[in-house]
């Protein structure tokens, strides 16, 4: 008896170690991926990912490069993820003026018939402020939390749903260009959509998770306009830890390219725990501020909340009266 329990238990011990080296455990993969993305997107070698810029094109290159690893398909142009952008586009200030930028676009189809017209679109903004005066010595506006976060998020969870079976609903991620300035991608996006603008059921978009907000529990996200449609109140249903937009003043809703869908009528809404920190646009704003310990938690935690979003067949709705 003693031998044979010692060979169980040896036998036992050795599937644990063949186990543990052929798979890493899925918390300690998902933070390696996590940092691993935000450490390209935020390096001084991208240069602040400037609007327009060479370097945000980098980014869009990068970013639909991860897509493809993922088993994303491509849904920009001639075949590839990139949406190139160029034309006359509002400006802050400025008003109309040419320029040149891009989206990255990709898709996963739905799997079931009836559903896989209805989109659930996950975005964030790949492109932050390049390089302008210096603070402190640092003229690098490297965008760590604004909006590479955000940008990492939406790969994670193109990663999370990737990995099952497809989803019912179809999938789609979208990487805007120049939201800094005044948000031409997204402008772009919407005269040139890969869906039916009326076919996209939800718009989630990311910006800046890579911090947590004391005005909210430490684990909480919050979603901006969150009164405003059923869609927050829904996810927190299914496991999202979201809550309503702590910072009413600072009218964050209308503040990303969220809202530009949410005036075509899409439910579009953001989630984020900016808790207005001081390195908010400053050069500041980098790999060393973030606290990588939230953004794994932030990104884990919506995960089942957006794989049961394309999955139902709950289509969120505006608050009478709230609709943008
Ligand atoms: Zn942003």
């Amino acid at each position: 008896m003693a031998s044979r329990t010692k060979l169980f238990l040896f036998c036992n011990l050795f599937l644990l170690l063949t186990a543990a080296s052929a798979q890493q455990p899925q918390s300690s993969r998902d933070a390696a991926e996590i940092r691993g993305a935000m450490e390209f997107l935020a390096s001084d070698a991208m240069q602040g990912r400037g609007s327009g810029s060479h370097d945000e094109l980098l980014a869009a290159v990068y970013l639909a490069s991860q897509l493809r690893q993922i088993g994303i398909e491509p849904a920009g142009d001639d075949g590839g993820y990139i949406q190139n952008v160029s034309g006359e586009f509002n400006f802050f200030r400025q008003g109309k003026k040419q320029w040149n930028t891009r989206n990255v676009i990709g898709v996963l189809k739905g799997r079931d018939e009836k559903r896989k017209d209805q989109v659930i679109l996950l975005t964030a903004h790949m492109d932050h402020l390049g390089i302008r005066e210096a603070v402190n010595g640092d003229n690098i506006y490297n965008g760590a939390d604004d909006d590479a976060s955000g940008c990492v998020a939406v790969l994670q969870l193109a990663r999370a749903l990737a990995r099952k079976e497809a989803p019912k609903r179809t999938v789609l991620f979208v990487f805007f260009g120049s939201e800094e300035t005044g948000g031409q991608g997204n402008q772009y996006f919407l005269e040139h959509p890969p869906v039916p603008l009326k076919n996209i059921v939800a718009n989630l978009e990311f910006e800046m998770i890579g911090r947590p907000d004391a005005a909210v529990k430490p684990d909480e996200l919050w979603l901006t306009g969150y009164e405003r449609s059923n869609l927050g109140p829904e996810l927190a249903k299914h496991g999202a830890k979201l809550v309503a937009d702590p910072h009413p003043q600072q009218q964050f809703f209308q503040r990303s390219d969220n809202y530009a869908l949410a005036k075509q009528g899409v439910i579009a809404q953001t989630v984020s725990s900016f808790g207005l920190h001081a390195d908010y646009h400053r050069p500041s704003d980098d790999l060393a501020h973030l606290d990588f310990t939230h953004m794994e938690q932030a990104i884990h935690s919506m995960l089942g909340p957006v794989e049961w979003l394309a999955n139902t067949e709950f289509k969120p709705e505006w608050v009478e009266g709230k609709k943008p």
